[in-house]
């Protein structure tokens, strides 16, 4: 990287410090008064920058008012469990006319667009529930243009509803009604309309703006109502992007696939995202090797609120992690190594000791450390990106007075050496969800003293925690 800099040859650089005497350790980045000393060497002149300028200028220039276009609406489904979210974005995957002559959505990636009738597209986040959103949200993603939030007509309004309705007000998204199960005898949506307006949802017929749809996902009636809700939902928000400009946006979901390698599934927000393109997205870049839709085709371009699946990238990144196109991979590599050596940095800061949840929460009892430390750190590793950001948004809800949970890094794939050191380093347990470790890294683990709790269902994962949380924490008798 420095030689590419200097516009020098790589092995002239490594023959100058070979010189110096200083062996190249193949992955070990230069010192700040290494890189000086080369750098004088070879003649050119130096200008420190502080590390944080690595990423400016990323988000490229702002866009003309005349460069906008219309684009269309990202919306996700909301509502209380089992009140019919799945079915119904099942059933409004089949409200596409493009899927006769190209063939129906036939993979789940995180989001499909589909086109309606009139014409008009509409981009569905396919991940229906609260937490996906809000750990989107937390991530600062608000990609959310419109939020349906579900309402089971026999059921009624129930916690769940609520819930969805004040993330939706939170995030400052609209929100249409669909009273679902219209199907079931004696349905009466006004029931379920006037029960809204105890939670400030004054929908049309109420004499409110907000508009109701009777839907049935089931029979699939009134989901023509739905679209058309959302279409003109949308055109009131006027919604706009710049499709002629390098692409940014944000990771939907995100795998490791055993044929294809990392794959990504990403939201175009602005610009047009094409194969070929270099793209940084959280702490992996790589080439666009190929582009993906819902429908398994391949794509040469994706333009805003398109979803596809990019392939290419050297590793997964996570969801809500934001990507962005840049000019050459001497860029992209510079940019990674800087937010990976931040990541590091930020799970490396705190002292070493045995890291298990017990001894940490003993040292947190004794008052071995400051009030602000008062956290459990935790590793992550699990399966899918899906399953590890569900662990992360739940443990980080345990928190209680006397401590907070916080994961310091979550990642997909096995247990490796690598995990074993930043969990020592952070003196940080780790969580193993569908995963194991492998047999150095389990040698390691236990030469370091750090702990692996192994565990396949969530809820078994959190309770134990949370049992080990307060349990420890209990006063003395
Ligand atoms: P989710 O938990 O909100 O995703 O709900 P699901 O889509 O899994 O649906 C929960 C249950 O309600 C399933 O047994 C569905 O078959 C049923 N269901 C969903 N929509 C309808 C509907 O429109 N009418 C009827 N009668 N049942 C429905």
């Amino acid at each position: 990287e420095l030689a590419n800099r200097m516009k020098e040859r790589v092995a002239d650089v490594v023959k100058f410090m070979m010189q110096q005497g200083e062996m190249i350790r193949g992955i070990d980045t230069l010192d700040v008064d290494t890189a000086e000393l080369i750098v004088e060497e070879f003649g050119h002149t130096i200008k420190r920058v502080s590390e944080s300028d690595v990423e400016l200028g990323l988000e490229g220039p702002a866009d003309a008012d005349e460069d906008m276009k219309e684009r269309p609406p990202v919306v996700t489904i909301m509502g209380h469990v089992d009140h019919g979210k799945t079915s119904l974005l099942d059933a409004l995957r089949q409200t596409d006319v493009v899927g006769g002559e190209a063939g129906g959505i036939t993979q789940h990636i995180g989001a499909y667009q589909v086109k309606v009738k009139s014409g008009e597209k509409i981009t569905f986040l396919d991940t229906p529930g609260h937490a996906a959103f809000s750990a989107m949200r937390a991530r600062g993603a608000n990609i959310t243009d419109i939020v349906i939030v579900v309402v089971a007509v026999d059921d009624g309004v129930m916690p769940q509803t609520i819930e969805a309705i004040k993330h939706a007000k939170a995030a400052d998204v609209p929100i249409i009604i669909a009273v679902n199960k219209m199907d079931k005898p004696d349905a009466d949506p006004t029931k379920v309309l006037t029960e809204l307006l105890q939670y400030d949802v004054q929908v049309e017929s109420m004499g409110g703006d907000v508009q109701a749809i009777h839907v049935s996902a089931l029979k699939k009636t009134g989901l023509t109502e739905l679209t058309e809700a959302i279409s003109m939902l949308a055109e009131i928000l006027e919604l706009k992007a710049n499709p002629d400009r390098e692409a940014d946006g944000t990771v939907i979901e995100s795998k490791l696939d055993k044929g294809r390698g990392p794959v990504a599934t990403v939201l175009v927000q602005r610009g047009t995202l094409k194969r070929g393109d270099i793209v940084v997205a959280g702490g992996q870049w790589g080439k666009v090797r190929a582009l993906v839709n819902e429908r398994n085709q391949q794509m040469d371009k994706a333009g805003p609120t398109r979803p596809a699946e990019i392939l290419g990238l050297d590793g997964p990144p996570s969801p809500g992690d934001q990507f962005v196109v840049v000019e050459n991979e001497a860029r992209a590599r510079e940019i990674t190594a800087y937010r990976q050596r931040m990541i590091k940095n930020k799970a490396a800061s705190a002292p070493s000791a045995r890291a298990s949840l017990e001894h940490m929460l003993a040292r947190l009892k004794d008052g071995v450390v400051t009030e602000q430390a008062k956290e459990a750190q935790l590793v992550v590793k699990g399966d899918v990106q899906g399953s590890i950001e569900a662990i992360t948004h739940s443990l980080e809800t345990l928190s209680t007075e006397e401590v907070r949970a916080r994961v310091i890094y979550g990642a997909v794939g096995g247990i490796s050496e690598s995990d074993i050191l930043l969990a020592k380093a952070s003196e940080a347990p780790i969580i193993a969800f569908n995963v194991r470790a492998n047999k150095q890294a389990l040698a390691l683990a236990e030469k370091e003293g750090v702990e692996i709790r192994y565990y396949s269902v969530i809820y078994q994962l959190i309770d134990d925690v949370k049992a080990t949380l307060s349990g420890m924490l209990a006063p003395e008798r």
